[in-house]
């Protein structure tokens, strides 16, 4: 029996209504990827306003790891509901807080004395990771990445790259916040000159401290370990290491932002484990709380017990409804071990594999094929010879998908990559719908008579994924 039931043309009569009431009532700037308006959610599955049903390939942003109103979650909130909702723990502080800490502390990657830190969105958790980083060394500057997302706010928007939507117009940005080339080896900008380049990108850095801004000046490096806005980039781990080096020679804090990698997206609880590195501080959020919102930093206890009592907090950090919510998310992972939803994403992210390569034979429109456990990506290229970002096919499939029961959502900066953030407890036969519905998709786009004559053309047929050519401009000539 197919999940997916729709009972109108998508959106519906009462979906447009709500759009038409949305659009006079709420920010232009807040933007939906669908214009299905969700009345109920379970597991991976979403019904809509007008009784039609998706599968869900997106999970709110990757939040629900652990699947729309997991059973677990539910009923820690419930009970929670009967003791107390709300008494901010800097007034009366309560066990739970303290659990979650302890929690967090436990699990994070490092076998070193931690603490941790409450909040309520991913970017505050990175606002709250430099303010630690900063009390900590006694400097200021922090260096971030291209293609890098951190949030929305003053600080966390300066870190962010792409400029549109996300910073044009909102000048003047942050201060002390320098910029450096991540490993996205599909569009390197090194790579023809420095072939088998052994990370050269992050090696660089060494070349900034002494042309752009002094290592004894940097407080911070903030990473993030698969780039989630930027494009479902997966480094070598050789990066990583690299950076880990930089940061312990340099005495700069390794801030890992694991807002959209954390708890079993990659594969392991963190995505840091995949790569072996121990990072002084790990932010995260999304999926930590279930559903609900809470966030975390947490870190080496001499760096998180840098800012004195009342520097860091705030009136809702560590809710305690999100507190009991984000234990029984992590309950979930302990309680699953090796067959549960880490090995799980591997599976998917398998499978997903597999599948794409197969399509990438056929559709040159797949320009790359990458991922890491379940946080995987197609990128779209007009051309594979140029890598030309293909943005208006990659429209044109997310609306296909939803228009035909899957929501799926699009990421980059060049707008040109399908990535998948699939609620983990996904059926192996709702997962292969999905992915049904996503060939359907491409294949509709590669054969569109407005689309398809632009990616005609040399080395439309090569099936080579990822390549050292240089392709950092959206429509460079072959080289
Ligand atoms: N950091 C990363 C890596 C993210 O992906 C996001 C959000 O997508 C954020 C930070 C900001 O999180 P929030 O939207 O909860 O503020």
């Amino acid at each position: 029996m197919p999940t997916i039931k729709l009972k109108t043309k998508v959106p519906g009569p009462r979906s447009r209504e709500l759009m038409a009431r949305r659009n006079d009532s709420v920010a232009r700037g807040v933007s939906s990827a669908t214009p299905i308006f969700v009345s109920s959610a379970e597991g991976a599955v979403l019904e809509d306003a007008d009784g039609n049903r998706f599968i869900d390939f997106a999970g709110g942003i990757g939040c629900l790891n652990v699947g729309h109103r997991a059973p677990g979650v539910i009923s820690a909130i419930r009970a929670q509901l009967h003791r107390c909702l709300h008494l901010c723990f800097s007034v009366t502080p309560y066990e739970g807080y303290i659990r979650l800490a302890e929690s967090l502390n436990r699990l994070t990657p490092g076998e070193f004395r931690k603490k941790t830190l409450l909040v309520n969105s991913g970017a505050e958790a990175v606002e709250n990771a430099i303010k630690f980083a900063r009390a900590y060394t006694g400097r200021q500057a922090i260096i971030c990445f291209e293609d890098a997302f951190h949030g929305r706010t003053l600080l966390t928007m300066s870190l962010t790259s792409k400029t549109n939507p996300y910073k044009a117009g909102f000048g003047p940005f942050a201060g002390e916040i320098y910029r450096v080339p991540y490993a996205y080896c599909y569009r390197c900008a090194y790579s023809m000159q420095y072939p088998g380049c052994g990370a050269f990108c992050a090696r660089h850095i060494e070349d900034t401290f002494r042309r752009v801004v002094s290592a004894s000046a940097v407080a911070a490096i903030i990473v993030e370990p698969v780039l989630g806005e930027g494009g479902f980039v997966v480094p070598p781990a050789q990066f990583f290491a690299v950076l880990a080096d930089i940061c312990k020679h340099h005495g700069i804090v390794l801030i890992v932002d694991e807002v959209q990698t954390g708890f079993g997206r990659t594969g392991a609880l963190f995505a840091s484990e995949r790569y072996g590195i121990e990072p002084d501080l790990i932010v995260t959020a999304k999926s930590l709380g279930g559903g609900l919102p809470i966030a975390a930093v947490t870190g080496r206890a001499e760096i998180m017990d840098a800012p004195g009592p009342g520097a860091v907090g705030g009136t809702f950090g560590g809710n305690p409804a999100a507190c009991e919510a984000a234990l029984a998310v992590l309950n979930a992972f302990e309680t699953d071990g090796d067959n549960g939803l880490t090995a799980r994403a591997e599976r998917l992210g398998n499978r997903f594999a597999e599948r794409a390569r197969e399509w990438q034979r056929h559709m040159p429109l797949i320009g790359d094929v990458r991922g890491l456990g379940a946080m995987c990506a197609l990128e779209l290229v007009r051309s594979r010879d140029t890598r030309e970002p293909a943005e208006e096919e990659t429209k044109a499939i997310v609306r296909f998908c939803y228009e035909h029961g899957l929501v799926v959502l699009s990421t980059g900066s060049y707008n040109n990559v399908i990535r998948l953030l699939v609620p983990l407890v996904i059926g192996d036969d709702e997962f292969e719908e999905g992915l049904h519905v996503l060939q359907r998709a491409l294949k509709s786009v590669s054969l569109s008579p407005e689309l398809a004559p632009a990616r005609s053309g040399p080395g439309a047929g090569s099936t080579k994924a990822t390549g050292a050519r240089s392709a950092r401009a959206p429509s460079r000539p072959a080289q």
